[in-house]
């Protein structure tokens, strides 16, 4: 019987640490903040688990102890994508890996597991349900087990969205192996349910918990509200041509209607929805991971599994149902650390078809009706968080991490709100109309009739509910519908009135409306000022920018720029031959790196973060001559202008 003497022998010849590890494979110099805390427990033989958002960096914290533990890593992964990913950047930091999956023949799985059995993994992925098979079985039990992994831990929970009952075969498993090894959890979601499932359901012993703040500082978070909701993504996409980034639709055929609008005007861009076939959303996922095309327009069938990690924006071309959801796609951008954007387009409609969806939600009609009532009543709730982050004129980052239970600052700087110049206007006026008016037509109306009774709409609608005859008809002629919408959804906000969720939605007053009616009480919101041109927000600096992942500390001219195309070209090229996607060469945060540094031997190269010596080995000489040519370049251009002088 093979033992995997070969891996410990290795080991022990190397002789690194952790430090030695991180640089030379992964090419950083530091670890991240819980980073060390992880590894060192796990390293210490405790059960550990992680919770970290997106991008903070698990797979470091199983990956480097399983290649300084004596024995076999197991990495349980709920998706082949995310494992064949995985598996190929660590075959590219020079580290030897392997996947267990259907995606293999039986005669690769039968090969993968004899250089199994030979210990040429210090790595190995493997799918939940293929632990408990005899094969498999006959494996482990014959080999040094380090540690159990458990990646996306919160598939266990069925309280988590993507309950997968075969991870419960973990446990059942280890229960079958002659000693115990070391079991590692991580997940990105942070409810208390789960956390305590994953330590229930793996039955963790007294382990390590580390949760770090969820905060994804480089993420720049806006809200826009528009009438040419098509016109603005347009836009965007204008201003950030090159860029990787994910549209998100609320229905197949939106994402239909956005893409082929998209295409017709000229852009790089794919779909994804449930209703292709399997083969035309495996392609189309590829070409937006090869970046053979920049955009993908996709319902929220689309990314779990997807770690690309140079998408530099998200897109949301309509409010998702939930906070939850909107946080986890948003997210999505920029896993490589670097500056992206997440922006929501947002418009009155998308609150009737997310009710329509609560209503109809096929998982529901299951159960039974009390069950189905008070989890469409949570629904119902999560999506008037959600609605809420669309009104509020505060911090963005902040409302979203105060849903998750933490605290913010109040002022991010880098969200929409944050940018724009608020003035406190006295509304008092707009907002007692408003109100009197729903209570005199005795809340029986929805938005548009209340807002056109108050506009003097002259419609056979409204001749015909007698609201010409409302003491509050014309009231507010001279003020702009827009504003009117504002004010209406801080009522809304504040909870002066509610929207009900029924098909048809009608606005109700709560008992605080009477503060305002009866009581005298002022209304005073903010408001962007108008008196200005609109202000010059951020992103307009950045439209002017060929790439806003670039970081904007002064440093980062238009040289950079253009050597960063260049570089980008380079990768594109360099990854094609590899047949990888091309942030698996350099990232980009990489690539900005590299520009700022502008290596011309390789000592200079390996102080770039992102280089180690495996990278380097594979493709550094490319890029030092890449710029070196760059240089060279740049150099006779001054040589010339100075002639013309
Ligand atoms: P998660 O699984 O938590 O979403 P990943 O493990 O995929 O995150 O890592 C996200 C990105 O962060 C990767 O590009 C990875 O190389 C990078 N990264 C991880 N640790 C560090 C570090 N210590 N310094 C710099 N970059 C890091
Ligand atoms: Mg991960
Ligand atoms: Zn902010």
């Amino acid at each position: 019987m093979y033992i995997a003497r070969d891996v410990l022998t290795q080991k022990k010849e190397k002789q690194m640490d952790k430090y030695e590890i991180l640089k030379k494979h992964f090419g950083y110099d530091t670890f991240r903040q819980a980073q060390e805390t992880l590894i060192d427990s796990i390293l210490d033989g405790k059960d550990t688990l992680g919770i970290m958002p997106t991008g903070a960096g698990k797979s470091l914290c199983y990956q480097i102890p399983a290649l300084l533990m004596e024995g076999v890593t197991l990495v349980i992964s709920p998706l082949i994508s995310l494992m064949k990913d995985q598996v190929a950047g660590l075959n590219q930091a020079g580290i030897h890996a392997a996947f267990l999956n259907s995606s293999l023949t039986p005669g690769q799985y039968r090969k993968a597991l004899g250089f199994a059995m030979q210990g040429r993994y210090p790595i190995i992925y493997v799918a939940p349900e293929r632990l408990v098979t005899p094969e498999f079985l006959e494996f482990a039990l014959h080999t040094s087990i380090a540690m159990v992994a458990v990646d996306e831990a919160h598939c266990v929970s069925q309280w988590g969205q993507d309950f997968r009952p075969s991870y419960l075969k973990i446990v059942e498993f280890i229960g079958k192996l002659p000693e115990r090894p070391v079991l590692s959890a991580f997940t990105a979601t942070a409810t208390k349910e789960v956390r305590d499932d994953i330590i229930d359901i793996l039955q963790l012993r007294d382990p390590t918990v580390m949760t770090t703040g969820f905060d994804r500082s480089n993420l720049y978070f806006g809200v826009v509200s528009v009438k040419d909701r098509y016109g603005a993504v347009k836009n965007y996409l204008e201003a950030h041509r090159e860029e990787s980034g994910i549209i998100y639709c609320l229905t197949r055929k939106h994402v239909e209607e956005v893409c082929g609008r998209l295409i017709r005007d000229g852009f790089s861009v794919t779909r994804y929805h449930a209703g292709l076939s399997d083969e035309e959303r495996r392609k189309n996922q590829d070409d937006f991971i090869y970046d053979r095309v920049a955009v993908i327009v996709a319902t929220n069938a689309f990314g779990m599994g997807i770690d690309k990690s140079n998408v530099r924006f998200v897109l949301h071309y309509g409010m998702p149902k939930n906070p939850e959801s909107y946080y986890q796609e948003a997210g999505r951008a920029g896993r490589d650390g670097a500056p992206a954007q997440c922006m929501l387009y947002y418009s009155g409609q998308d609150v009737a078809t997310n009710q329509l969806f609560i209503e109809h939600n096929q998982d529901n009609q299951e159960l039974d009706e009390v069950t189905r009532a008070i989890v469409m009543e949570r629904d119902r709730l999560r999506l008037k968080k959600m609605t809420f982050y669309c009104f509020t004129n505060d911090c963005l980052r902040d409302y979203i991490l105060q849903y998750f239970g933490e605290y913010g600052s109040n002022y991010c700087g880098n969200c929409s709100n944050c940018l724009t110049r608020f003035e406190e206007v006295d509304v008092t006026k707009i907002a007692a109309a408003l109100l009197g008016c729903v209570k005199t037509s005795r809340q029986r109306y929805g938005v548009t009739v209340v807002l056109d009774t108050l506009r003097g709409a002259r419609t056979a609608k409204i001749r015909e509910y007698g609201m010409d005859q409302n003491p509050h008809y014309g009231e507010l002629e001279q003020v702009p519908v827009h504003r009117l919408r504002q004010v209406l959804n801080y009522l809304q906000l504040q909870e002066y009135v509610f929207v009900t969720g029924d098909t048809y939605a009608v606005v109700k007053l709560t008992e605080k409306a009477a503060d305002v009616l009866e009581r005298g009480e002022r209304i005073v919101m903010k408001l962007a000022k108008e008196t200005e041109r609109a202000p010059k927000s951020r992103d307009d600096d950045r439209k002017k920018r060929k790439t806003h992942g670039l970081p904007e500390d002064g440093r980062f001219g238009e040289t950079e720029e253009n050597l960063f195309e260049k570089l980008r070209r380079l990768r594109t090229e360099l990854a094609r031959e590899a047949k990888i996607p091309p942030y698996m060469v350099f990232s980009d945060k990489t690539l900005t790196h590299m520009c700022l540094v502008k290596p011309v031997t390789k000592g200079e190269m390996l102080t770039v973060s992102g280089v180690g010596d495996y990278k380097f080995e594979k493709y550094g000489e490319e890029f030092l001559q890449c710029i070196a040519a760059f240089k060279e370049e740049l150099e006779k251009e001054g040589n010339r202008q100075q002639e013309g002088t």
